[in-house]
């Protein structure tokens, strides 16, 4: 009993940081794709760059998967929608 607690205390003093989750593995912080790439520019008419942002069901990823901050989020959003209505991406795939 005494040594597990000595040994969560050792966990916590060791390089304890935000980042660093006791329960799981190292979480990595993710950056979102448009503010890290000045140059990125979302276009919905560009079917490859909007794949990356949806499941091969054909469903717009989660803001957790994509890294995307909340602003940029809308806007992948509104740009797989705009995509989806001229039928460069799938409103449902088949898998
Ligand atoms: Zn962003």
């Amino acid at each position: 009993m005494a040594d597990k607690s000595k040994k969560r205390n050792n966990m916590r003093n060791k390089d304890y940081d935000d980042d660093f989750n006791p329960k799981m593995k190292k979480i990595k912080k993710k950056v979102c794709p448009l503010c890290g790439d000045k140059n990125f520019v979302l276009d919905f008419k560009n079917a490859d760059q909007l794949k990356k942002f949806i499941n091969d069901k054909g469903k717009i990823l989660p803001r957790r998967t994509t890294g995307a901050c909340a602003k940029h989020q809308r806007d992948i959003t509104l740009a797989v929608k705009r995509a989806r209505h001229i039928a460069i991406l799938p409103y449902a795939a088949k898998d």
